[in-house]
């Protein structure tokens, strides 16, 4: 089951973002979030103004340039996200890019659902596995491996 979601989009793609939120609203009503600073700032309104006193627990981070990116991905490690929805401008190079490249390889080695466009997250959203209290992400064992290695 999807109880923490961190969100981020960069602003070429906040919009899409803010509308996919809005129409996922009643989903996403049970869950915590996680957002960098802009990003959350704006789906704190959007939700508040579809949901009034339903709206969800909607915590903005650092923004993404000033350190948020790093932020969500550090509660990735921690075991803090069930699953991102990261909006990424794919035609320019950030100033943060470092942060937007490492956030999604933690998401990726850290085994969440990761969403990087609108069809992704529309398809884990509407996954049965969303609302399922029995399924359990398996944390992959390299994590494991990786802790115990042998150095000299
Ligand atoms: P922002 O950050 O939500 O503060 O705009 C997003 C990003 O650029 O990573």
């Amino acid at each position: 089951m999807i109880k923490t979601i961190g969100f981020v989009a960069h602003d070429s793609r906040k919009e899409e973002l803010i509308d996919w939120v809005k129409y996922n609203a009643e989903t996403i009503k049970h869950c915590t979030l996680y957002c960098t600073g802009t990003t959350g700032r704006l789906i704190k309104t959007a939700l508040v103004e579809k949901l009034g006193d339903e709206c969800p627990e909607v915590n903005a981070l650092l923004s993404g340039p000033l350190g948020g990116d790093a932020e969500v991905g550090a509660m990735i490690a921690e075991g803090r996200l069930d699953m991102l929805v990261f909006f990424c401008d794919n035609l320019i190079v950030q100033g943060h890019q470092n942060d937007v490249l490492g956030l999604s390889r933690l998401a990726s080695l850290y085994n969440i659902p990761y969403a990087s466009n609108r069809s992704s997250a529309d398809f884990i959203i509407s996954s049965p596995l969303f609302t399922d209290k029995g399924y359990e992400r398996m944390i992959p064992a390299c994590i494991e491996t990786y802790k115990n290695r042998k150095l000299k």
